[in-house]
């Protein structure tokens, strides 16, 4: 016999139980392979699911199979597969033991329950962190709004109050008033950077600029705020380097005064560094290397890692403001721009934060046509020239502030309405060469009605520039409020310079 062979005898004869009984259920002949009967002895009384037995005589059926029966024997626990049929004038009963493969399906089957359950936990758990993190990112962008219109008031007061004649003590409260403004506004843009950044909103607004310039700007006011507090500033600018890029200024500008800040905080003496120098030119693309490197307190290894984290800061003693939000803004906007940022820094000694960013760059010597718009001069109205504006706003101090803003510049008659309800009359009654249109408005919202206006059978009205004014700084928002009609859309608090640019190029392009 073949070593199979005999292997395979020696399975089924271990494992198969013939058993004859006659039709009461007593024990005509057993193999005993499984279990021990004797003879004589009633079936049943060694478990009773062979009661199930005689059912086999209220039927026309020959067998019956029963599958994955527990048997709790004297002897053993099993689970066997059984099958009874009629043999002659009884039954034979055939005891399959199958415990062993019973088991492993039951095994299976738990764990593949198990992990089925899991992965449904997981789902769960997500959702829930998904709802959270949702509530967490609009209650910060409601709050932040809720901030800006009575921040907008205390900067304009501010300013108003700043030209006045006063003596010098209370200059001073003023340069106060000021500085904390500015901090101030500086932490809600902060806050909500973070925000757009976690909820993946914050995008680049890419348009070619002048890279000389913009250090040139970080150069005089660092070298001014580094002489205020004695320590040196150094610029190393490679000459080499394209003057015109494509990419988003203003958050490369952001990073860079984050890391300056941080490194005239954190340095009592010596000197700070500011170098941007050439990595490669190839093609139309530039990579560029950013450094800013200080001599102060330094960071201790272990909570190197640590820093780029939202609100984390170094131990209390070393006494600065701040939240800790600065470095995590600077590491998610040079991601956002490609880069990684990378520090070095020995405790009591040094810091340097670096990073390398591609661009594309332009040569416009040649090329006077491809000048950008960016660069052009300042739009600015002629000597005189005066403009019809309508302005839609319900806050009282906002109303102030923009009216004192536009007064000082003497080329505006100034018309106000305060409540959406009655734009539409005053529109069809008088011309407008621009409207200013705050966008949350009592009975209606900004974008509802601009869309209103445009739909208006009047030609004029199709193309007088409107210019939305909004606390929600939320790109899709902006986008949504352009989509209704808006030609341009300023946040709160608002930059005068900018707010009066933006309606002089529009009332200029719409004279046209
Ligand atoms: P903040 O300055 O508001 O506390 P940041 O996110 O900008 O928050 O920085 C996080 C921490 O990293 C700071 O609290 C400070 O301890 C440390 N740090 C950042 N920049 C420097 C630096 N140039 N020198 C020493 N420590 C620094």
């Amino acid at each position: 016999m073949g070593i199979l062979e005999e292997h395979k005898n020696q399975y089924l004869n271990n494992n198969i139980q013939f058993v004859l009984v006659n039709r009461e259920g007593c024990v005509i002949e057993s193999d005993n392979t499984i279990f021990g009967v004797e003879v004589y002895d009633n079936l049943t009384d060694y478990h009773p699911f062979f009661i199930s037995l005689f059912t086999l005589f209220d039927t026309d059926k020959k067998k019956l199979i029963y599958r994955c029966v527990n048997l709790n024997l004297e002897q053993a626990e099993i689970i066997v597969d059984i099958k009874i049929e009629k043999f002659g004038e009884g039954v034979l009963v055939t005891i399959h033991n199958l415990t062993e493969h019973y088991e492993e399906y039951q095994s299976v089957a738990q764990g593949r329950n198990e992990s089925i359950i899991k992965s449904e936990l997981i789902v769960i758990k997500n959702k829930e962190l998904e709802e959270r993190e949702r509530f967490k990112n609009e209650f910060i962008q409601n709050f932040s709004h809720e901030l800006r219109n009575p921040l907008t008031s205390t900067i304009t007061i501010t300013n108003a109050l700043d030209a006045l004649k006063m003596p010098s003590e209370q200059k001073q409260m003023v340069e106060y008033l000021k500085d904390a403004n500015s901090n101030l506004k500086l932490m809600i843009e902060d806050i909500l950077n973070i925000n757009m950044m976690a909820s993946g909103k914050l995008v680049l607004r890419e348009t070619i600029f002048d890279l000389h310039k913009l250090i040139s700007v970080l150069n005089f006011s660092y070298d001014k705020k580094a002489k205020k507090k004695g320590i040196n500033f150094f610029l190393s600018y490679d000459e080499k380097l394209p003057k015109h890029l494509e990419g988003d200024k203003l958050k490369l500008y952001q990073i860079l005064t984050n890391l300056l800040e941080n490194a005239l905080k954190y340095t009592k003496e010596g000197s700070i560094t500011l170098s941007v120098s050439l990595n490669q030119k190839r093609a139309d693309k530039t990579n560029i290397r950013f450094l800013v490197l200080d001599t102060g307190i330094g960071i201790p290894e272990k909570s190197q890692k640590v820093i780029f984290d939202s609100f984390s800061r170094l131990d209390q003693s070393r006494n600065e403001n701040g939240v800790g939000l600065g470095l995590a803004i600077v590491k998610g906007l040079v991601e956002l721009m490609g880069g990684t940022i990378h520090v070095e820094s020995k405790e009591n000694h040094s810091s340097k934060f670096y990073f390398d960013l591609t661009f594309r760059y332009f040569l416009f010597e040649n090329k006077q046509q491809r000048k950008p718009r960016q660069l052009q001069h300042k739009t600015q109205p002629k000597e005189g020239e005066k403009f019809r504006l309508l302005l839609v706003e319900d806050d009282n101090q906002i109303q102030m502030s923009i009216f004192k803003a536009l007064a000082n510049t003497g080329n505006f008659f100034i018309e106000l309405v305060d409540d959406g309800a009655h734009v539409i009359q005053e529109l069809i009654n008088k011309k407008y060469d621009i409207i200013l249109m705050d966008v949350n408005l009592p009975n209606t919202s900004g974008d509802v009605l601009t869309k209103l206006i445009r739909e208006l059978p009047m030609n004029n009205l199709r193309k007088t520039p409107i210019i939305g004014l909004t606390s929600n700084a939320f790109e899709e928002q902006i986008r949504q409020y352009k989509k209704a009609g808006m030609n341009a859309v300023i946040t709160k608090p608002f930059d005068v310079e900018e707010l009066l640019e933006t309606i002089f190029t529009l009332c200029k392009n719409s004279k046209k």
